[in-house]
């Protein structure tokens, strides 16, 4: 048996030692009295009747071996601002802050919603935060008023933390205008809303409500805050899932379970070491960021840099710039950032020195063999998929290289993660499906520790969507398709409501995708399931070409659009082979970079796309109704 192999075994056959003795990676104020309860399925508790505190573990305990070393490296290529962070002065940084919100009133189990750009006060709001036991919920600074509002309503937060201004690609954005449309729309209000002004924007304060983070900064130096012991059940934060297939659903996470979830797998899959340098190029309003900018590296005892700025500004080669210049060793982005990259020259990925680099990590969407073999060759590094969701919070699958270094397969993240008893599962039967047979990707329950603990306010929404998907089976649906081979490799295929049915024959929209962009002349495609009188589907795609010129005219578009049904023929069959294909310059995503299919399917049925909020370019859809006409 491999060692990942047997890691996993055992971690399955017996939960309680395997996990208690991870464990012991972090401090506990008072020691658990079980493990686990499952007395209560689906739902679980972790480290029953212990108490911890997540940024105890995260910057106090560190205080005596590295008050010296940076905790956080601070690089903006917005405002042209760099800046670095020591322990010990990111130890004074959170007790300020975590003084002023208490000094707001903020107590224990209330909420505090974080609208923030790429700031270090973003990243101190949140330690703050779990220091007080506060359950924050950050809510990405891309978002506009009504998602925001719709947030406000969920999470209902006593105070929210904000800034004047974030900056993207070198256009100042202002949040206050949004945030305070927002308190207008929602139905709750916060009693205080706490600013940060970066002098980039006008920041008119509401008085008596709005407070300028400046002022209280200064007023509260000195000020202890002791970190408030919470119950390991108790809940850390809500972070909304990305909304790319519906409404989004406010995950609540524990306290003890994801601490130890994510220090052990800052060993196990990311091989971190204490002291290391750790770069992940995403951002604080998504859960990569949450548990790889914020809390995983300072878990570990690690550096950890936090990037506001975009891949190719000033140039394609920031990144590496970054690498070079602070000596990373651990990096961890996403497909659609290579895929950025791809678009530049290659050289850029040669003019700075590596050496540091260990790994990459990309996670988020599916990452494509062309995009993985660029990268790989380019920057000489081993690029590692992994697996997982928001629900999650850590990787379901991956090659744990802390473990062992499994040989990667292309197209594959890899193997179950230790904790997660994960199956293939027929989804009408429940049964599990033999090697090599398309099913859904569920977890049998429990759950791991970290793992979502319930939505937020909606134990019956949890048990609804996440436990009740699939039939005969106490499982928890990813909602994306899977395969397993004979090696226990799994094979993402795609979310399990991008499934058509042309002619009751069920082909997946990824499948169909990954056949277009195979040929050469597609820098990026769609796929979805069309409404038709007669096949009951069809698919539709929507492609971008690489070079415009094969698109020019109505004669180029038709000769392409042939070209790329042959490729699907040949490879899929002809019931895969979409009934049209159309040129777009862009695609309609999320704001977290993934494919917002639901949203053309609808325009291209002629409905109303529905929730817009987490779009990114609102023009890409007015685009896909163009091409159409
Ligand atoms: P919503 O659940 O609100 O529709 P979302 O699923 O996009 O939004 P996230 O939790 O951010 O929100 O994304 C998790 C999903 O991203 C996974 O379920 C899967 O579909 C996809 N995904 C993540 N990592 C990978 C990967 N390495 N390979 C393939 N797909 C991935
Ligand atoms: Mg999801």
């Amino acid at each position: 048996m491999t060692a990942s192999r047997a890691l996993h075994a055992r971690s399955l056959s017996d939960p309680a030692g395997f996990w208690a003795e991870q464990a012991a990676r972090i401090d506990w104020e008072t020691p658990f009295e079980r493990v686990l309860d499952d007395s209560r399925p689906p739902f679980a508790r972790w480290f029953v009747g212990g108490r911890t505190n997540i940024c105890h573990n995260a910057i106090d305990r560190h205080l005596s071996a590295r008050a010296d070393q940076r905790a956080l490296v601070y690089v903006s290529t917005e405002t042209d601002t760099e800046r670095t962070y020591t322990y010990r002065e990111l130890h004074d940084e959170v007790t300020r802050m975590a003084a002023t919100l208490q000094g707001l009133g903020v107590q224990r189990g209330d909420r505090v919603l974080i609208y923030m750009p790429m700031i270090p006060e973003a990243m101190f709001a949140m330690l703050a935060c779990t220091r007080i036991g506060a359950v924050h919920s950050v809510v990405f600074g891309g978002f506009a008023s009504v998602s925001l509002a719709a947030r406000i309503d969920d999470a209902k937060p006593r105070v929210i933390v904000s800034a004047d201004a974030g900056s993207r690609a070198g256009k100042v954005v202002p949040y206050k205008p949004l945030l305070d449309e927002a308190i207008r729309l929602a139905g709750h209000h916060p009693e205080k809303v706490l600013l940060v002004d970066r002098k980039l924007a006008e920041m008119p304060l509401v008085s008596g409500r709005d407070q300028d983070y400046a002022a209280w900064r200064d007023k509260v130096a000195g000020q202890a805050v002791p970190c408030v012991w919470m119950e390991s059940s108790e809940p850390s934060y809500v972070l909304y899932t990305s909304g790319t297939t519906g409404k989004p659903k406010g995950v609540q996470r524990d306290t003890g379970g994801y601490a130890v979830a994510l220090a052990t797998s800052m060993e196990n899959i990311f091989c971190g070491k204490p002291g290391d340098t750790m770069f992940t190029a995403s951002d604080i309003g998504w859960v990569v960021g949450h548990s790889y900018i914020v809390y995983g590296p300072l878990l570990a005892g690690m550096t950890t840099v936090m990037y506001e700025g975009t891949p190719i500004r000033p140039d394609g080669a920031i990144l590496w710039k970054i690498v070079e210049q602070y000596g990373v060793n651990i990096m961890f982005s996403a497909p659609t950032a290579i895929r950025v990259l791809k678009k530049q020259d290659p050289a850029l990925l040669k003019r700075h020195d590596l050496s540091s680099l260990r790994l990459l990590f990309l996670a988020g969407e599916p990452l494509d063999e062309p995009t993985a073999r660029w990268i790989q060759g380019g920057i000489g590094k081993p690029v590692v998929d992994n697996y997982w969701q928001t629900e999650s919070g850590w990787p379901i699958i991956a090659i744990q290289r802390g473990v062992e270094a499994l040989p990667p397969k292309l197209g594959s993240p890899g193997v179950p993660a230790y904790g997660y008893d994960l199956r293939i599962v027929d989804e009408v039967t429940g049964e599990e499906c033999p090697p090599n047979t398309k099913g859904v990707v569920a977890i049998d329950y429990p759950l791991p520790p970290g793992c979502m603990s319930t939505v937020w306010g909606d134990d019956d929404r949890f048990i609804r969507t996440y436990w009740s998907a699939v039939p005969n089976r106490q499982c928890y649906s990813t909602f994306d398709w899977g395969i397993r081979d004979e090696d226990g490799y799994v094979f993402i295929l795609g979310r399990t409501d991008d499934v058509i049915n042309v002619a009751g024959h069920r082909l997946g929209t990824r499948e169909i995708e990954e056949s277009l962009s195979s040929h050469p002349g597609v820098a990026e495609v769609a796929v979805v399931g069309v409404q038709d009188a007669l096949k009951g589907q069809v698919a539709m795609g929507f492609c971008i070409a690489r070079d415009a010129g094969r698109t020019a005219t109505e004669a180029d578009r038709m000769a392409f659009e042939g070209e790329l049904m042959k490729t699907v023929e040949q490879q899929l069959g002809a019931v895969a082979r979409p009934a049209r294909v159309f040129f777009v310059n862009a695609l309609p995503k999320t704001r977290s970079g993934k494919l917002l299919r639901r949203a053309i399917q609808a325009v291209a049925e002629g409905r109303d796309p529905g929730d817009l909020t987490t779009i990114e370019d609102p023009t890409a859809l007015e685009q896909v109704k163009e091409s159409l006409a």
